[in-house]
């Protein structure tokens, strides 16, 4: 207000001056004396503050303090102010509502014409607005506007980072960088818009590839840069690098409607190979793209060359798979599945390999994920289902009967489309009873969309064909979904099977696996058993199959056959043989003959009876857990004797075959409790096959009666 005076006005202009100005001023501000009493504050100070005058007269400023200054702060304020009069700096205040804002506060004290201090005035600059505009400004210098990615600016602070922490830890980086080739083809045509929208289509795509570490920057126009830290190996980039090739491999539909191919050449430098620094690893990747788009485009290239050379002899291999399958390159191996009760070869997996000139027999783990990787795996995929059908047709005619075999079924091939037609026809073609035909498929080729495979899986089952779900324990497999798969058979993988006989924890998955899928009424199939005592493991614990070195190699067609001409079995051991004891009750003998006949392979110990007291005789001499009767007898209904062995040996698993005619009484015995399961005739041989199944582990306390029925 001196300053007023200086230019001379009236006293009384000077206050109505200054009124106005606290009035209008956009700043708060505030009047105490020198006790710290508020005497006056502005309309500006409510606005700011949310007090309103009538609330903080007479009130101490304190009032507005934040908390987060200390006590020697508010003290050098003090002595500023009695030293210079003055004190100026930043400061957090707390509105009413609770909210902490900064503020640019100025206080200096007010003198009286003696000279003496008599009021204090504080003018204080709320700061939040500016915060949010620096914030803005940051975003603005750091961020591109289009699609909110990490600009050249903040890329090169964060890949500086990265190297560091790189260097601490001894990992390796690398940076890629991904130009769209003819993103500009797309710009002209579509126009612009179409251009931005592609865009941002594109990074979602990529975005879905990356991991969390992982930042992804544009770079300009249609070039972005990815940063991928702690790899433990270089090739990780490249595995990279391909996933974003795949990643846009499908068309990209632009808001005309119009489809738009993007195709992305990736350039790779490598820290610390191809540099120390940010600046030396973009520069090196730069370069890189320019050569990968120079050979042509949709590809990646290193930026050393020795690395280049290593993915040249990839990219070769790729071409020479490309027409492996036109030289008729591929060959399938077939490895048995044993039945662990009777000991004797189940069926087979088809398992390919590539005879590759030169190379020798290459195995599959070295050219499926390439495969996969370029698609020709739905190729090589059709040819393994047919080959299969062949080769079992080809089995038949030379009169080795029945074989059935298990083909493996990749992610790509499995999710393409198109694989039901290709089984279909496959069975067609050679005559294949199509539940011979059992489909591997994976975990985590189910679990990537659980709900979509649920669908693809019960379109495959309805064609016939049988499903098995392999290396199960490695995945992701959520047992809730594990129920609404409509599979048959489980194979737990070698992984656990290996350790079965050391690890107690490997141990308890596979038996608890075991237990699980029985439940569930599927098979059980342990992989890769190479050892008498993993074999005697999984046997005490019901598994139902094995496979593995221990019993056979994956073998050529020829000497499969062979194999099962000399009737090779794995050596059963008596007692578990007589472990499971089933009584079949049934006044023809010629049914008692084919029932017989038809349960020859699963191992158990089968008496049979022509009449329901002959039955009752053998009950008496032998422990029995089965029993399946016929209903229509003459001397004794199949109710009548089941009900008799109900009270004689409740432990046992009643079943009855019996014609509609019969029905009432039979429901009557159900509803007694001595039957469990009746089958209406005519009966499906493998539906009773598999109810016995079920009976036996039902005896054994492992599965409840129908919980849940497949196929
Ligand atoms: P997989 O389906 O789990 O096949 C079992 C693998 O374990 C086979 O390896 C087999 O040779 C091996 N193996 C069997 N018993 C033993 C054993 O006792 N000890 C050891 N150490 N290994 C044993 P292979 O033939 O190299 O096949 C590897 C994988 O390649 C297969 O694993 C399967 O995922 C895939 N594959 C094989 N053939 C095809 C095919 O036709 N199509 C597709 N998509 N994938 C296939
Ligand atoms: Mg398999
Ligand atoms: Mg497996």
């Amino acid at each position: 207000m001196e300053n007023f005076s200086k230019v001379s006005w009236s006293n009384e202009e000077s206050l109505r001056i200054g009124a106005a100005i606290m009035d209008n001023i956009r700043d708060a501000v505030i009047i105490t004396d020198l006790a710290s009493k508020i005497l006056a504050v502005n309309p500006a100070f409510t606005e700011i503050t949310g007090y309103t005058e009538a609330e903080v007269l007479g009130e101490n400023p304190r009032l507005l303090r934040s908390g987060r200054h200390d006590q020697a702060f508010y003290q050098d304020m003090w002595t500023s102010l009695r030293e210079t009069g003055q004190w100026r700096g930043e400061i957090w205040n707390r509105r009413k509502d609770g909210e902490i804002y900064p503020e640019l506060l100025t206080i200096s004290t007010v003198r009286n014409e003696q000279g003496e201090p008599v009021y204090c005035l504080g003018v204080a600059t709320d700061l939040s607005q500016l915060r949010r505009d620096e914030e803005r400004f940051q975003q603005l210098v750091h961020y591109d506007p289009l699609t909110g990615l990490p600009n050249r600016l903040l890329l090169e602070a964060r890949l500086q980072h990265t190297l560091e922490r790189a260097s601490r830890e001894g990992n390796k980086a690398a940076v890629l960088v991904i130009d769209l080739d003819q993103f500009k083809v797309i710009n002209d045509s579509h126009g612009h818009a179409a251009g931005d929208a592609l865009l941002i289509a594109v990074i979602h795509r990529l975005r879905s590839r990356l991991r969390q570490a992982d930042t992804l920057s544009r770079l300009a126009g249609d070039q972005f840069v990815l940063v991928l830290e702690s790899l433990h190996e270089y090739q990780e980039a490249e595995i990279m690098a391909g996933s974003i090739q795949a990643a846009m491999e499908e068309p990209f539909i632009l808001p005309d409607g119009g489809k738009a191919y993007v195709r992305a050449s990736v350039g790779i430098s490598v820290y610390p190979q191809d540099g120390a620094t940010a600046q030396a690893l973009l520069i090196g990747a730069d370069a890189a793209v320019h050569r990968a788009k120079q050979l042509g485009g949709k590809q990646f290239c290193y930026y050393t060359s020795e690395l280049n050379v290593l993915a040249r002899a990839s990219l070769e291999m790729e071409e020479a798979l490309c027409l492996a399958l036109q030289r008729e390159e591929f060959v399938l191996y077939y490895q048995p599945k044993v039945d662990l009760r009777s000991g004797r070869v189940a069926s087979a997996e088809a398992l390919v390999r590539w005879q590759r000139p030169d190379f020798g027999l290459v195995p599959p783990l070295e050219f499926i994920p390439v495969a996969e990787k370029n698609g020709l795996i739905e190729a090589i995929g059709t040819w393994v289902i047919q080959e299969a059908c062949r080769q079992m047709r080809a089995w038949r005619e030379a009169g080795l009967g029945e074989i059935k075999v298990a083909v493996n079924v990749s992610a790509r091939q499995f999710r393409g489309g198109g694989l039901e037609e290709v089984i279909a026809k496959a069975l067609t073609c050679y005559g294949i009873e199509p539940s011979h035909l059992m489909l591997e498929l994976t975990e985590s080729m189910l679990m990537a969309e659980p709900e979509e495979a649920v669908l693809r899986m019960t379109a495959l089952k309805r064609l016939g064909v049988r499903l098995s779900l392999d290396d199960f324990g490695t995945g992701y497999s959520s047992l809730a979904y594990l129920s609404r798969f409509p599979i048959d058979q489980l194979k737990i993988d070698r992984s656990f099977v290996n350790d079965i006989t050391t690890d107690p924890g490997a141990a308890t998955i596979a038996t608890s696996v075991i237990a699980l899928a029985h439940r569930m009424r599927l098979s059980v199939v342990a992989e890769g058993v190479e050892t008498e005592g993993q074999l005697g493991y999984l046997r005490q614990h019901h598994c139902d199959e094995l496979q593995g070195y221990l019993f056979s190699k994956p073998l050529p067609a020829g000497e499969f056959a062979e194999l099962l001409r000399e009737g090779r079995n794995l050596p059963v051991p008596e007692a578990s043989l007589q472990a499971r004891t089933l009584l079949i009750v049934d006044d023809e003998r010629p049914i008692l003959t084919a029932l017989q006949r038809m349960l020859a392979d699963e191992g158990y110990r089968i008496f049979t009876a022509a009449s329901a007291g002959e039955g009752l005789e053998i009950l008496a001499r032998n422990v029995v857990q089965v029993i399946l009767s016929d209903q229509r007898m003459p001397e004794m209904s199949g109710s009548e004797f089941l009900s008799r062995a109900k009270v004689l040996y409740p432990d046992t698993v009643r079943m009855i075959l019996s014609g509609y005619a019969e029905l009432d009484t039979v429901i009557q015995a159900v509803n007694e409790g001595a039957i469990y399961k009746f089958f209406s005739k005519p009966f499906d041989m493998e539906q009773l096959r598999s109810q016995i199944r079920d009976a036996f582990l039902y005896y054994e306390g492992v599965i409840t009666p129908q919980r849940r029925e497949n196929g």
